[in-house]
């Protein structure tokens, strides 16, 4: 630790990012506090599809996926759909997502994702070897295409992240089981891992305070500043915290206390839902159905299904005909799993930002960073994101890769685009 470093830092939110921080900043000596507005795990971390897979994250905002933005705004139960009158931080995600999707800037953001993909699978191992029981599983992910829907834009992209750095190894799959027979044509993406989200949560949080960290869950923070000798951060509800460093980990609700701090970039939500089904047939690897964009992961006994993209209130109710179109458009496409049996009814807020690509490092009150925005892969992304924000906080040393995802990128000129080979993502 330097002699500049932090003594003690508090972490605002108990999800994946805000967690994984806090883990390598204990390791790294320094005094952590995490405090969350609900329990850990309470935001996007706990329901997701629990895939690890960076060969698959790539940057939302795409020529392909506009397209399809707007017809589904027609349909309620299309897999993306906006919500009735959109708000203010809405509005300007959806200008600045139009402004992003285009090829060229797709290429730029993929170029900046691909030094932090490259660590994400290396990221779960080293905390494995910190001690941190997270039970990893090793599978191709196999995804499945019905007639008609064309498999060259998965593999343009997967081509693309394969020029741009990653290792990426993809091959025809065989058809069948667990596909019915409507799916007509197969990839297997290799490398790929996938895990159980909530274990991965409460590996992590038992982790932080076995090695002294503490966790308050039920403390919602309402604002950061100056106080008497550093930082004070204010609950609404007991007394304040001191720090010497803060991390807003605050998944889709990061805007609300970073936009006072300079960070311009508007992070909304995009609800996705999920939900435990039984199985008929054994399930052993992953499997992603681009046409109806559901993930389907094997889950304890049973598989978990994970889809839909809802831009919307990120504390909105529950909607039961969101989640029941996603069991639909599965149902004739998988024999394996069972649509009669479901549980868990889960939805959960994808922090996304209009560029597609996460806020990491310092806003413009000195002390206070930020860690968030990851979008559709925070799970991934996580534990290699609390690395490199513990290094930075601790060494005080901006890492190059670390650039483009400043968080006060809004407030600073973006390099022009650079054209490249296109994408039909
Ligand atoms: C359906 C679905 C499927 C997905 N599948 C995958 C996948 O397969 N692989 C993958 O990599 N990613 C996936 N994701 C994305 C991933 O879940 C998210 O990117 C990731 O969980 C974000 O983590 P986070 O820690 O930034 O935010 P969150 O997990 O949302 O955590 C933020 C925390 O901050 C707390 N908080 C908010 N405001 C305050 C406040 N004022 N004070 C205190 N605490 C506060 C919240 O209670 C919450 O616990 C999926 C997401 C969804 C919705």
């Amino acid at each position: 630790m330097s002699s500049r470093a932090p003594r003690h830092v508090v972490v605002v939110g108990a999800g994946v990012v805000g967690l994984s921080c806090a883990w390598h900043l204990r390791r790294r000596g320094v005094e952590v506090t995490v405090l969350d507005r609900s329990t850990v795990g309470a935001g996007a971390s706990w329901g997701n599809a629990g895939y690890l897979t960076p060969a698959m994250a790539v940057p939302l905002p795409e020529p392909a996926l506009l397209r399809e933005g707007l017809r589904g705004l027609a349909d309620p139960d299309s897999p993306l759909a906006v919500a009735p009158r959109p708000g203010r931080d809405t509005l300007a995600f959806m200008a600045g997502f139009a402004r992003n999707a285009t090829t060229a800037r797709w290429r730029r953001s993929l170029d900046a994702l691909t030094p932090l993909a490259s660590r994400a699978l290396a990221a779960f191992d080293d905390l494995v070897a910190g001690g941190v029981p997270v039970d990893l599983r090793e599978a191709p992910v196999r995804i499945g295409f019905r007639p008609g829907e064309d498999d060259a834009g998965l593999r343009h992209e997967l081509d693309a992240v394969r020029a741009a750095g990653q290792p990426v190894r993809y091959s025809p799959g065989p058809a069948g089981t667990p596909f019915s027979d409507r799916i007509t044509t197969v990839l297997e993406l290799h490398g790929q891992r996938f895990v159980d989200p909530g274990q991965v949560l409460h590996a992590l949080a038992d982790a932080v305070r076995a090695g002294g960290g503490r966790i308050v869950e039920g403390a919602p923070v309402r604002s950061v500043g100056f106080g008497p000798g550093g930082l004070r951060v204010e609950t609404w509800s007991g007394p304040p915290h001191s720090a010497d460093a803060v991390v807003l980990a605050t998944g889709a609700w990061l805007s609300e206390l970073a936009r006072d701090l300079g960070v311009r970039v508007p992070v909304v939500a995009g609800r996705g839902y999920s939900c435990t089904v039984g199985l008929r047939e054994p399930l052993e690897t992953p499997v992603y159905l681009p046409g109806v964009r559901v993930a389907v992961t094997p889950y304890r006994d049973g598989a978990r299904l994970a889809g839909t993209m809802e831009i919307a209130g990120r504390d909105a109710p529950f909607r039961e005909r969101r989640l029941a179109a996603v069991v639909r458009s599965v149902a004739p496409l998988l024999t394996a799993v069972d649509p009669a049996s479901v549980h868990d009814p889960w939805v959960g807020p994808r922090p996304l930002t209009p560029d597609g690509l996460p806020l990491l490092g310092r806003t413009l009150l000195p002390g206070v960073h930020v860690a968030g925005g990851h979008g559709m892969w925070g799970l991934t992304l996580g534990p290699v994101t609390g690395a490199l924000l513990a290094e930075q906080i601790v060494t005080g040393v901006d890492r190059p890769e670390l650039a483009p995802f400043d968080p006060l990128r809004r407030r600073r000129p973006a390099p022009p685009p650079t054209d490249r080979a296109t994408v039909t993502a």
